[in-house]
């Protein structure tokens, strides 16, 4: 191995796109068959749905200690989303990147601009962001009811929230619209490949 490889700070992978976009999918897939890569465990005040572990598909926290690890500075970022707390945790992030750990960030616009605006100069040399498009409103709206865990009302909201979001793309150095798994996935390892491969 060349010194090159052996001093490599790791990539802050942000993902964004709408709920439905398959953008969790990407990013879980990626980091469980890439060894240099690691996937953020988000914490949330959301409910977790059925089959949902702590720990690992989020730490679900109370309202009250999510506050309380925002006054204690715990967080890299939160923002809320579709009604509740979602952040990402320092100690998910900052040890990684230092170790040449690729981190891979599913988090909404909101998260991804406080990140992008961070002043710090490895999360300014770590980061790179994409967004993935939905291919169509009636592919998204299929995508949103398929776990069939959400009411109505949640999904009008989710669907309304996705319209929102979508308006944000330009600000990603990336963007992928999503046609089908495989293809999504083999362009999301493109971009990741070639940006390990940037000399600055
Ligand atoms: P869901 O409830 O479907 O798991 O996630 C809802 C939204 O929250 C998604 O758009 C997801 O990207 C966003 N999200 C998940 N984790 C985080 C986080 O740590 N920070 C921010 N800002 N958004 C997050």
């Amino acid at each position: 191995m060349s010194n090159l490889e052996l001093n490599r700070r790791g990539l802050l992978c942000v993902v964004s796109g709408p709920s439905g976009s398959g953008k969790t999918t990407l990013c879980r897939r990626f980091s469980e068959e890439d060894s240099s890569a690691v996937y953020a465990t988000s914490a949330t005040t959301r409910t977790p749905r059925e089959g949902e572990k702590d720990g690992v598909d989020y730490f679900f926290l109370s309202r009250e200690e999510f506050e309380s690890r925002t006054t204690h500075g715990e967080f890299l970022e939160f923002a809320e989303v579709h009604g509740n707390y979602y952040g990402t945790l320092k100690s998910e992030v900052v040890t990684h990147i230092d170790a040449g750990r690729d981190v891979l960030m599913d988090i909404d616009v909101q998260g991804a601009a406080l990140i992008r605006n961070q002043t710090d100069p490895v999360i300014q040399q770590a980061f790179v962001d994409i967004f993935i498009i939905p291919p169509n409103d009636e592919e998204l709206i299929k995508r949103l009811n398929f776990r069939g865990t959400e009411t109505q009302e949640q999904l009008d909201l989710r669907l309304k929230n996705a319209h929102e979001e979508m308006r944000h793309w330009e600000s990603y150095q990336y963007s992928v619209v999503s046609r089908d798994k495989e293809s999504d996935f083999a362009t999301f390892n493109a971009i990741i490949s070639g940006e390990r491969c940037r000399s600055s």
